[in-house]
Formats: structure tokens, C-alpha cells, sequence
């Protein structure tokens, strides 16, 4: 016979953390027994529950009938055949069960009864052979059928398995340990921490739009008094002019006058005796013409403010909540070039995807250009243009009135007065309007570039809304109505939309 006890009595029960509960009074008199030291192993756990059982301390009242009627219900044949051999197990049979009992009485509740005994030896079921996992009586293991199999008597059994839940139940009592821990501290701190750290960002935003209002009312304030300066100085030179021509005038009038005088109050005698240079007159004479000068005229360039310009761009491009709805104008769109469904993404097209076109008196038919859908000839107007894709294109604005048909200079963006655009080419930035080129010198080509007209002002700003730099800024006195323009001759570009 071979026993399974050694698992079990090696299994720690530890019970003395103050943080778990109170476990079944069987599972803490099973806890004794994990006092042995682990290295006193098989035998001797075997052997304690004869010892306690020699004692005969463990009878309980109610089973004393037990050893006098295992007969009750079985042949009397097989109850003489076993008798004799039974009685020395029986006893410690029965103080296992009261064991057993004792611990746990539901167990034996529903273990007591006829179908407890083996139906071989008519002894009680309190050995458990775990080769068959079934319950067999103490003959069974010791001599009978489980000779050969792993036979454990029931209340080592029970022990070990009540280790086994102690366990488990230990382990449920950490887990759930733990889950309080990260409860009641973990999300704690969390907490607090996202109160901290929302408090920070709070913070920092005030402060960093406080320091931008700031910069903003003193960059304002700045720019308002060089105007005020700028328009003092030419009112000032005006005034100078005044006084300047007044004084002049009269000069004019006293010599006319003289002149006037002579006409009527001297005769011919006089007049021809008095011929020699009125020194009046040539005075007079000597005042030059009136000429125009620049410092007459308010000087609009005075006002120059880089972080003016950045500010105003990233508001009308990233900032607002959306830059013009834009398509391209289906009817400018040049044959080279192919237009989405949606009518957003302009395609330089090869070749032999190239199909004749629809006339139309819009359509550019030599270069690759088109015109937005609608045009601008007041107010500040903005619109953003994906340009990843391409290495070869134009935007910009161009009046309606640019040449459509043929090749020349006159329907190509950038070479006439009516087109004004950025232009990307071989890996060169420049701006381009009435054939003069301007290089623009960009660390990295953009992937989309915003577009900023200000008609009133007269401005025309390209800007990368990525790195919120200002690409180009171009000034001029725009009279007409302006229709964003584009071009592309290498893969595609997109109005983009928010
Ligand atoms: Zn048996
Ligand atoms: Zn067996």
C-alpha cells in the first residue's frame, strides 16, 4: 500500500496574516498538522492517525453501535468471513470517521447509511483509493483489490483536500488584497494625480495665452504707434509743403501784380525806358514746379511685423474652423489634366489617359492649369492645398481675365500680370507673377500649403500650417476679382476640406 500524504502535509497552511479571514474549524486543526517540519515526510503523518486511534480518546456517543452491527444489513456469511480481521481496523476506522466528524459534519451527515459499506468486507468506506477514485474500506487497501493502488484513508484525504482550498482561499484572499490595494491606493493616487496634472496643464495654458494676449496687446500697441508716427511724418511734410507753396504763391501774386501794374499805369515811353529785369519777376520765375514726393505719401510698409504676419496666417489657416469650401472649376480644367468625382484632386495625366475635352471658352488648352469655382474680390479668404504628392505645381490666385488658349506667356501662371503663384519645381520653391521669379529658399517641401488672400489689404500669403511658418508674403494693389488658381505636372494635388 502506498500512501499520497506526503502532498498534502508538505502544503504550507499559512493562516496567520491578520488580513484573512477566518477559515472552517477543520481547516485550522488541518493547519496544525503543517507544524511537523516538512522533512519528517510520509511515514510519520502515516502513522499519527493509528496513534491517536490506539488512544481511544476519539469515540463519539452516537457511533458506538457501529462496531457491535456491521452485520445489519449484509449476508451473514460475508459478515463471519471478514469479522475476524476487520475488528483491529474498525475501531480506527470509526475514530477517523469521528475525526472526520468533528471537522466537517455534513460530510459525515450524508456518508452515514447502509451505502457506507463496502459491499466486499461490509466495513465502513474510509479509505479513498485515488488509482479508481472511489471510496473503499480499509480491507480493500490494505489486503483486497487496491492492494497494489494509492489508497489514502478518507480524513487524510479530506485534509488534504480542505490544504487545497485553504490555499485557494488564500489565494482569492490575496487577489482580492490586491484588487482592494489598487482601489483604495493605486486609483487614490491616480486621482489625485489627474487632479495635479490637469491643474498643471490648466495652469500652463492661462499662462502661455496670457503671455501670447500679452505679446499680441504689445506687439499691437507697437505697431498702432509706428503708423501713428508714420502718419504724424507725412502730415508733417505735407504741412511743410503747405507753408512751402503758400509762401510761393505769393511771390507768384506780388510779381503778377507788379506785372499788372505796369500794364495799366505806364505808357509806352515808360514801358519801353523801364525794359530791364524786374527783380520781382525773376524771383517768381525761379519757384520750380510743384512735384510729387514720396514723403507726401503714407508709407503702408512701415508696418512690418513678422509675428503679426505668423499669427494672422495660423489664425486664418489652423486656427478658424474652416478655410473656403473649394472645387476646381470642371470647365477651366485643361485637357492634361484629370478631375476627381468630387472635384477636389487635380491629376497630371499621362499621355495616353488623356481624352479631348468639352470646348469651353474657360478651359486652359495648352497648360496644365485650372481655376477654382468661385472668386474673391473682398474680404480675407483662405484655403489649404495638399500638395505630398507632387513634384511640379503652381498655386496661387489669377484674375479672369488670363489668356486660356495656346502656349504663350500670357495663359501661363506666373508669366503675366494676371497670376500670381507659388511655383514648385525640380525641387525649387519660388513666387512668380508677370514673369519675375522669386527663389524661396525651404528647408523641406511642405505637404500642404495654406493660401491667404486679403483683397482690401492686398495681400497674398503662402503658408505651411504644419511648422505654422509663412512661406512667402507678396503685396500688391489687387483691383479685380480673384479666382485661386493651379497647376500640376507630376501626380496629383488636393483642395483639402476641414
Ligand atoms: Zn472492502
Ligand atoms: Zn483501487
Amino acid at each position: 500500500m502506498t500512501s499520497d500524504l506526503n502532498d498534502s502535509d508538505l502544503i504550507p497552511v499559512s493562516l496567520h496574516g491578520n488580513d484573512v479571514e477566518p477559515l472552517p474549524a477543520a481547516a485550522v486543526s488541518d493547519g496544525e498538522k503543517s507544524t511537523c517540519p516538512p522533512g519528517e515526510g510520509e511515514s510519520q503523518a502515516g502513522e499519527k492517525a493509528p496513534a491517536a486511534a490506539a488512544a481511544g480518546t476519539l469515540h463519539a456517543p452516537g457511533d458506538e453501535e457501529a462496531p457491535g452491527e456491521p452485520d445489519r444489513n449484509q449476508p451473514p456469511d460475508h459478515s463471519a468471513d471478514c469479522s475476524s480481521d476487520v475488528k483491529g481496523d474498525r475501531s480506527i476506522a470509526l475514530q477517523q470517521k469521528d475525526g472526520a466528524q468533528n471537522s466537517d459534519k455534513e460530510d459525515t451527515g450524508s456518508g452515514s447509511g447502509s451505502g457506507d459499506r463496502c459491499a466486499d468486507h461490509e466495513s465502513q468506506l474510509d479509505w479513498y483509493c485515488s488509482t479508481e477514485d472511489r471510496l473503499i474500506c480499509s480491507h480493500c487497501a490494505a489486503t483486497g483489490t487496491c492492494k497494489s493502488h494509492t489508497a489514502t484513508p478518507v480524513f487524510k484525504k479530506a485534509a488534504d483536500m480542505r490544504n487545497k482550498l485553504v490555499d485557494a482561499c488564500e489565494k482569492l484572499q490575496l487577489r482580492a488584497a490586491g484588487v482592494e490595494r489598487f482601489v483604495e491606493e493605486t486609483l487614490l493616487v491616480k486621482k489625485q494625480a489627474a487632479l495635479g496634472s490637469a491643474a498643471a496643464a490648466r495652469e500652463t495654458l492661462v499662462q502661455r495665452f496670457n503671455l501670447i494676449r500679452e505679446a499680441c496687446e504689445s506687439e499691437e500697441q507697437r505697431l498702432l504707434e509706428v503708423v501713428h508716427g508714420e502718419e504724424e511724418l507725412t502730415q508733417q511734410a505735407i504741412l511743410t509743403q503747405r507753408v512751402h507753396w503758400a509762401e510761393s504763391l505769393k511771390h507768384i501774386s506780388a510779381a503778377r501784380g507788379h506785372l499788372v501794374q505796369m500794364l495799366t499805369e505806364r505808357d509806352d515811353l515808360q514801358l519801353v525806358v523801364l525794359n530791364k529785369p524786374q527783380p520781382l519777376v525773376e524771383d517768381a520765375h525761379s519757384i520750380l514746379e510743384p512735384q510729387d514726393s514720396g514723403k507726401l505719401n503714407f508709407n503702408s510698409g512701415c508696418v512690418q511685423s513678422p509675428l503679426l504676419l505668423g499669427m494672422w496666417a495660423t489664425a486664418a489657416l489652423v486656427c478658424r474652423a474652416a478655410p473656403a469650401d473649394l472645387t476646381f472649376n470642371d470647365r477651366t480644367v485643361s485637357p492634361l489634366l484629370g478631375l476627381s468625382e468630387d472635384g477636389r484632386t487635380l491629376r497630371f495625366l499621362p499621355k495616353r489617359a488623356r481624352q479631348p475635352c468639352e470646348y469651353s471658352p474657360e478651359r486652359f488648352d495648352k497648360w496644365p492649369n485650372a481655376l477654382a469655382g468661385r472668386s474673391f474680390s473682398s474680404g480675407t479668404h483662405s484655403w489649404l492645398v495638399g500638395v505630398r504628392g507632387s513634384g511640379a505645381f503652381k498655386l496661387g490666385v489669377s484674375s479672369g481675365r488670363i489668356e486660356r488658349k495656346g502656349q504663350g506667356s500670357e495663359a501661363r501662371l506666373g508669366y503675366n500680370p494676371h497670376s500670381w503663384v507659388l511655383s514648385h519645381y525640380e525641387g525649387d520653391f519660388s513666387f512668380s507673377h508677370a514673369g519675375r521669379h522669386s527663389s524661396l529658399s525651404l528647408l523641406r517641401g511642405p505637404a500642404t500649403i495654406g493660401v491667404l488672400l486679403d483683397c482690401q489689404a492686398g495681400q497674398l500669403l503662402f503658408f505651411d500650417p504644419e511648422s505654422c511658418s509663412v512661406l512667402y508674403s507678396h503685396h500688391a494693389s489687387f483691383t479685380e476679382s480673384l479666382y485661386p488658381a493651379f497647376a500640376v505636372a507630376d501626380s496629383s494635388i488636393t483642395l483639402l476640406s476641414h
